[in-house]
């Protein structure tokens, strides 16, 4: 088994919430959501950072996400998303297989837009 756990969902070691997959990407919710229906995004290939993933399959990335940010909003009734990636571990990133965060938001939900942690 590897010692990455988001390559242990891909290749099936351990078990993920799946709910998108594409050639090279694949989604899963997030096991400690931060909203209903929070959901990550991963390339298939183990990359730590997002720019070390090669252009073709940063293409696919972003097209899932791009195919899911609706679905998503839709399965939750959410009003809007927050869609980001925590690049690095001074940024926050705790799981060190690129990873892009849609996390549902809702009218009044108190949370915080990404460019509150920037400052
Ligand atoms: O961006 P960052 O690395 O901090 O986010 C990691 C995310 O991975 C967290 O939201 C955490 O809940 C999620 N996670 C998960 N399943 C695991 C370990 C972490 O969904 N087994």
């Amino acid at each position: 088994m590897s010692d990455c756990i988001f390559c242990a969902i891909v290749d099936g070691d351990i078990p993920g919430r799946i709910v998108h997959e594409t050639d090279q990407s694949l989604a899963f919710l997030d096991a400690n959501p931060l909203a209903p229906g929070h959901t990550l995004v991963v390339p298939k290939e183990h990359h730590a950072r997002l720019d070390e993933v090669p252009a073709d399959a940063a293409a696919d990335l972003f097209a899932a996400v791009n195919d899911l940010v609706p679905r998503v909003e839709a399965a939750v009734d959410a009003d809007a998303t927050n869609v980001g990636i925590n690049n690095g571990p001074a940024a926050g990133q705790e799981v060190d297989h690129v990873h892009v965060h849609i996390v549902p938001r809702f009218e009044g939900d108190g949370g915080s837009p990404i460019h509150a942690v920037a400052g």
